[in-house]
Order: C-alpha cells, then structure tokens, then sequence
C-alpha cells in the first residue's frame, strides 16, 4: 500500500484515547512512507491524523469540496490540498488517490464514507483492504448489527469478513497488509432469475 485514506469524526468526541490514536496512525503511516489522504480539515479526529503524518515527515494529501473550504478549517500545513466542486467529487477523489481505506471513530460523515466503500467492494468495483480501528470497542455495536444483517440474511458472511477490526494501530495495519481480496463477484444473469 502506497496511500491509505482516512475516515474519521470531524469532531473530537469524549474518548481522549481516539486522539491519541488518530495521532498514532498518522505517524505510523508516515514512519511506512504510506501516504495519508482524508479530508483535509483541521479540527477534529481528522486534523489529529494529519498532523501524526506530518509531525513525522509524511505526506498528507487533503481533499475537501469547496464549500467546506469556505469555513476556513482545512489545515493549512498539508502537503497537498485538493478542491473538489461537491461531496461527491470529494469522494470519488479520496477513492482514486487510495490503495486501502481505515475507518476511525466518528459520526454520520465517517459512516457514509465507510458504508460507500464496503458496498463498492461487495459490488467488485474495487478490491482494496478496508480497516476499522475499533478503539476501545467504539464500533462494537455496529459490528453487532452487521452480524445481525448476516444472521437474517441480508449480508453475506464473506462480506461481513471483508472488514478487518483491530483495536490497535499496529495490528490493524499488518492485517491490512496481509489481506487477500475475494475473487470478484460473478453476476447472476437475467437468464438464471
Ligand atoms: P462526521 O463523522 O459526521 O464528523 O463527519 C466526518 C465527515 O465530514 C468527513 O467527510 C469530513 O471530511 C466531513 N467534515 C465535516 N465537517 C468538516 C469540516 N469542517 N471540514 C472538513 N471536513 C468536514
């Protein structure tokens, strides 16, 4: 992996250990020569990345829409800023610019953007490692839900084994270096309904 992009809260939350590991996985990603993208904002889980891979001499590539760009809370100290016209554009960006994708706790925002890449990988669009860092279990109840989609049917088990959980930095990345894609989906034809 040459570039990993981030999903993370725009704000900080209660947890002071979520910081410190945004932190963490900013300078563990530089001290990779990985290349951090995210959506280049200051404040919040995001900024704290950021500014692990900066801290340490890492490139961060920062993507935001212009509308964001307008409130003034993109980091200024960013190896490379991105405009984007929409969210949209922003996320197909983010996508583009990546070779995996880790998910830090975080609110809606951070949701949608996961969400978005484990259903494109389900479709076969593309085959990238996709990591949860599940600090002190902050995504438990969800991976409780997703067990749930399976047990009733509506995911697959082997989608659900896509996603790789850790709860620590480390970890998380050497299963996301191991990781072995599942073949692409065969489609079922018109014909076989
Ligand atoms: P959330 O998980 O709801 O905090 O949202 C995180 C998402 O919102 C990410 O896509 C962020 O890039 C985006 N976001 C929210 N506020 C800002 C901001 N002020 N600057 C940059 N991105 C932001």
């Amino acid at each position: 992996m040459k570039s990993i992009v981030v999903f993370c809260g725009s704000s900080e939350g209660t947890d002071p250990q979520v910081l410190e590991h945004a932190h963490e996985l900013g300078a563990a990603l530089a001290g990779r020569s990985i290349d951090l993208v995210y959506g280049a904002a200051i404040i919040g889980v995001m900024g704290k990345v950021a500014q692990g891979a900066l801290d340490n001499g890492g490139k961060v590539i920062g993507v935001i829409p212009d509308f964001l760009m307008l409130k003034e809370v993109y980091h200024p100290g960013l190896s490379q800023l991105i405009v984007t016209e929409n969210m949209h554009e922003r996320k197909l960006k983010m996508h583009e610019l990546s070779d995996g994708i880790i998910t830090l706790p975080g609110g809606y925002g951070t949701l949608e953007e996961l969400f978005e890449m484990i259903t494109w990988a389900q479709l076969g669009l593309h085959q990238k490692p996709i990591g949860i860092l599940n600090t002190n279990g902050f995504y438990n109840e969800l991976l409780a839900m997703l067990r749930k989609m399976v047990a009733q049917g509506f995911l697959k088990q082997e989608n659900y084994e896509m996603l790789l959980v850790d709860e620590t930095v480390t970890g998380l990345l050497e299963k996301m270096k191991e990781y072995k894609p599942l073949p692409l989906p065969k489609w079922i034809q018109k014909d076989q309904v």
